[in-house]
């Protein structure tokens, strides 16, 4: 569906690229997550996707074609969501939603729905320019939704709201795949990623460093281990077991039969581990 290749971007006067060569391919009804810290690179290479930059290496291909080649259709086939929130101030929450639902050639969502999807239905009839940033985020959320797209672009989607607004942006974001939406998002919460993307592009410096599914990073980096939590004489003991070797697995029978055991956890790394592998730098 979107092929990204060779991607590079170099800001006037800046002293590196902020994007080097990064290519990707996003697969129809997929989520696609770029994960890296502040400064990795994200907005900008999600702002060349939209046709907002200019490529000055590489393309951009939606089916085989570029951006200047789809013309108006493609605006009303994509949503998005830009990480600082653009909205009218002097504009209600719905009157922003109403003008921009104009814009379109295509049904919308009616905007009292979505505002009330993202938690926004008693703050409708403010003005935009009151809302709190995380509202301003929520409305401009709601904004790139409203005409169920083919193609949805959320930067930072989750940044900064509280854990339960959060929930409900990642629940729409899952529904939005499971309606058919193919889905380009930037994290830098390694939770975010691993729960809602098919593939994960870890990116430092301008660089994608890895890219493959959740699953198949954490075995890839992860140990391949059980840590066991047991009692001995009234004693939390921990051990770190591995159920290749075969003395292992008679100490973790022997373990269960004694019935002494309280926790077992497996030892895959988390996302932020492997990044640090990858890069020497955590995502905070
Ligand atoms: P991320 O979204 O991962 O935080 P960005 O794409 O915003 O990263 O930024 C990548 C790099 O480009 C950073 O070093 C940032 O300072 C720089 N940058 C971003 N926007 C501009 C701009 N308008 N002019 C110059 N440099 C910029
Ligand atoms: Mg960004």
């Amino acid at each position: 569906m979107i092929r990204v290749e060779d991607l590079t971007f170099h800001y006037p006067r800046a002293a590196a690229p902020a994007v080097r060569e990064a290519s990707f391919e996003i697969g129809r009804g997929r989520i696609f997550g770029f994960l890296g810290p502040s400064g990795a690179g994200k907005s900008t290479v999600q702002n060349i996707m939209i046709g907002l930059l200019p490529a000055q290496k590489g393309k951009v291909l939606y089916d085989n074609k570029k951006i200047v080649e789809l013309g108006k259709s493609f605006f009303n086939r994509v949503g998005v969501s830009f990480e600082h929130p653009n909205v009218y101030e002097k504009l209600t929450g719905l009157e922003n939603l109403k003008y921009y639902g104009g814009l379109f050639s295509v049904p919308t969502i009616n905007p009292e729905r979505l505002l009330e999807m993202v938690g926004l239905a008693d703050a409708g009839r403010k003005w935009a320019g009151q809302y709190s940033k995380g509202m301003k985020q929520r409305l401009v959320f709601a904004r790139a939704i409203m005409n169920r797209p083919e193609i949805l672009f959320l930067d930072e989607p989750t940044s900064g709201l509280d854990p339960t607004t959060a929930r409900k942006i990642l629940n729409i974001i899952i529904a939005e795949k499971n309606r058919g939406a193919t889905i380009f998002l930037t994290t830098h919460n390694m939770l975010v990623a691993d729960e809602l993307c098919d593939t994960v592009a870890f990116i430092n410096e301008g660089q994608i460093v890895n890219q493959d599914s959740p699953r198949n990073l954490k075995l890839q980096y992860g140990q391949k281990a059980v840590k066991v939590e047991y009692r001995n004489n009234g004693k939390v003991e921990t051990v770190l077991l591995f159920p290749e070797k075969p003395e292992d697995r008679d100490q973790l029978n022997h373990l269960m039969e004694q019935r002494k055991v309280e926790t077992m956890h497996s030892q895959e790394a988390t996302l932020e581990q492997i990044f640090i592998k990858l890069t020497g730098r955590g995502l905070a």
